[in-house]
């Protein structure tokens, strides 16, 4: 997958390219990233990006001629690229859109907005999806691309050390990841639960089953909403309400 960056700040984007899974995956020759500087195709003097919007208002809007131009140069790189521009006005990132991404698309061209956004003749004309990471406004795209960038990336096959370890994911079967636990076995008085030392494989597949469904009945219980139970964890949830209510009358 080869992943470019449209930005007016390179130098944020830059360092991701060159830390943790990401270098790994580059180092792999599974991924590759660029940046692709937006002011360089700005043709007058001053390098202008940007200009004053259109019925007045504040902010300034981002100049279509350099992004035209950007995103031709862009795609002459990584011709199957899906051209994505990151907006807070966009469909809503999340972990089965990044799966998509990570199995469908070859490459993913990211514009990362400034100040008031983009001209919207380039949205109509070059953009074939804007994401956005959340309800709420950033100064700028390059958080957001990176954000996507780095979820799409470590699914893509050989990206982390096992592949094993993004399938118990929180959110990849629309339920979160069960706890989690290291050494050492005592910290401070609290001890690892003993079936995760037990060795018995069955016995800690079903306590982190538990584990998973009870955590997102907790934190997550939107997520359940349209989930279909299998019966062993209906079984976990039935017998986890008698306990709570047989907790309640004690
Ligand atoms: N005026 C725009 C609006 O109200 O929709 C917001 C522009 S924002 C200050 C500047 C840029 O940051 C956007 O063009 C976009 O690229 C990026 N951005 C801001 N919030 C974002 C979000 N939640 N997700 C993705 N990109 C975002």
């Amino acid at each position: 997958m080869k992943f470019s960056v449209l930005t007016l700040f390179p130098e944020m984007v830059d360092p991701f390219w060159n830390n943790g899974m990401i270098a790994r995956g580059i180092e792999k020759g599974l991924i590759s990233g660029n940046c692709i500087n937006i002011r360089d195709f700005s043709t007058d003097r001053h390098h202008t990006v940007d200009d004053r919007p259109y019925g007045g208002g504040s902010g300034m809007v981002m100049k279509p001629e350099p992004l035209k131009e950007a995103v031709h140069s862009a795609k002459a790189g990584n011709p199957d690229a899906r051209v994505i521009l990151m907006s807070p006005q966009g469909t809503r990132f999340d972990q089965p859109l990044a799966e998509r991404f990570a199995e469908e698309e070859k490459g993913m061209v990211f514009v990362c907005g400034r100040y008031e956004g983009i001209d919207e003749r380039i949205v109509d004309g070059l953009i074939d999806e804007e994401i956005s990471i959340g309800d709420f406004v950033l100064t700028g795209g390059e958080l957001a691309a990176m954000a996507v960038i780095d979820s799409v990336a470590r699914l893509i096959p050989g990206v982390l050390g096992s592949d094993e370890s993004s399938k118990s994911d929180s959110f990849t079967d629309g339920r979160l990841e069960y706890a989690q636990y290291t050494r050492p076995e005592d910290f401070q008085g609290n001890r690892v639960p003993g079936v995760l030392l037990s060795g018995n494989h069955e016995r800690i597949r079903q306590w982190r089953k538990a584990s998973s469904i009870k955590r997102t009945f907790l934190k997550r219980p939107d997520l359940l909403d349209n989930a279909s139970l299998d019966e062993e964890e209906k079984t976990i949830l039935r017998r986890w309400c008698r306990e709570l209510e047989a907790l309640v009358r004690n």
